[in-house]
């Protein structure tokens, strides 16, 4: 193969290209559109790129494929940015990829929501990258070394008064090397750890700068919105609550009572930070700092709606049956703590399950009570996280009512 060949950016950065070919398979998969590529995929390669080098993909004509981002310290070697029609991947690329990504959002100011994800990864065509506004302050969240050279462009493209960056646990590392650490603010002035932002008008804190994910988890918004409008005269049971969402919402549904448990007291200290930001929403408010899995096992309560949210249980294939078995045990103790015509919230987080298998377990469980069910609900994405890939798809949740 020919020479390292080199571009300069619209703004003046150096940018070098990594010519690949790919085995079959991943050839094919790309064409159909899928974004990643192996290590192990990759037939040839006319250099071993670095950090921030574009990889170009040419089929096995010899012809333009796509082109993509190139991380030489993940075994997800490429991701795809365009299929089909060539392109620099500059800062002016980025930003009109940001610009569309923006206006798809649009709506949510007028739903009294500024607090909500703004570019979701590859699914809108920025791989490995993740933006969450909350009010004024952007969070930038990076999963790959390939954006080490261009990430502070693009986050003085983005709108607001801050930007914080957050940092996977793999690339860490990677970025000490240059400086940058996880939670620090690149763009702008802002000296609190945290930002009040709004969500339908409910008003909560995320801590921006340490928090989980980038801080809320905004993925859970339009299940939160369901709940609030099944709670009205409910006793609330919120499940790995974190920071109190589910509960919140629940309460100003009109909740008789709300019963946030999660394992993490500071989670509970932030539930209890949300409740006070809302002075209007009156309802009692019990916190339980346990383990759901042994409390569920060991309390006699009983609820008339019941959230079921915890963390992914496979974080791996190789946890998948582990996860399941957890998810079991989890929905069977939730059905026997759920009163007469009570409503069982139940979601998974977990890439590695499958929806339609989380959603027959589900049901499989339901039927194993002996207790006459239906099924109100299924759900998926949020509008604000798109998936346009299988891998992207994460997030299901099913809402199950025991008659009997
Ligand atoms: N439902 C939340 C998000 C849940 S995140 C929301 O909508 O915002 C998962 C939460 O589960 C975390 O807060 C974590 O502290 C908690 N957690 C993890 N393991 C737990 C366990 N065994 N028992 C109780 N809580 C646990």
């Amino acid at each position: 193969m020919e020479a390292v060949q080199s571009l300069v950016g619209e703004l003046g950065r150096k940018v070098s290209i990594v010519r690949v070919r790919l085995r079959p398979a991943a050839e094919r998969a790309v064409r159909r559109g899928h974004p990643w590529v192996y290590a192990e995929s990759i037939r040839e390669e006319h250099r071993r790129g670095e950090a921030g080098d574009i990889a170009v993909v040419y089929d096995r004509n010899d012809k333009f494929l796509a082109v993509g981002l190139y991380d030489p310290m993940s075994p997800l070697r490429i991701r795809v940015a365009q299929l089909g029609k060539p392109a620099k991947l500059d800062d002016v690329f980025w930003r009109e990829r940001l610009r569309e990504a923006i206006g798809k959002r649009s709506g949510f100011e007028s739903t009294g929501t500024n607090g909500y994800r703004l570019v979701n990864g590859e699914s809108d065509g920025m791989p490995a990258l993740v933006i969450d506004r909350y009010a004024g302050v952007m969070v930038m969240k990076l999963y790959s070394v390939a954006w080490l050279p261009c990430f502070e462009s693009i986050a003085k493209g983005l709108p607001g008064e801050a930007v914080v960056l957050r940092l996977a646990r793999n690339v860490q590392q990677a970025f000490a090397d240059g400086g940058h650490v996880d939670g620090q603010l690149i763009v702008g002035e802002f000296g609190a750890d945290h930002v009040v932002f709004e969500e339908n008008g409910i008003r909560f804190r995320s801590d921006v700068k340490c928090g989980q994910k980038t801080g809320f988890f905004l993925d859970q918004r339009e299940n939160r919105e369901r709940v609030g409008r099944l709670a009205n005269g409910k006793s609330v049971l919120n499940l790995f609550s974190f920071s109190g969402g589910f509960a919140l919402y629940a309460a100003k549904g009109g909740a008789i009572s709300v019963t946030d448990l999660d394992i993490s007291e500071h989670a509970l200290a932030a539930a209890k930070k949300n409740f006070e930001l809302n002075s209007g929403v009156n309802c009692p408010h019990e916190l339980i700092q346990a383990n759901a899995f042994d409390w569920l096992d060991e309390t006699d309560a009983s609820f008339d709606l019941i959230v079921l949210d915890p963390p992914s249980l496979a974080k791996k294939e190789a946890d998948r049956e582990n996860a399941l078995r957890g998810y079991r045990r989890l929905v069977r103790a939730a059905i026997r703590r759920l009163r007469r015509r009570g409503v069982l919230v139940s979601a998974s987080c977990s890439a590695h399950v499958q929806a339609e298998e989380f959603f027959r377990l589900n049901r499989e469980v339901a039927a194993a009570s002996g207790r006459p069910y239906s099924e109100v609900e299924r759900t998926q994405h949020a509008s604000d996280h798109p998936a346009t890939f299988s891998e992207a798809e994460y997030l299901k949740c099913i809402y199950l009512r025991f008659d009997g």
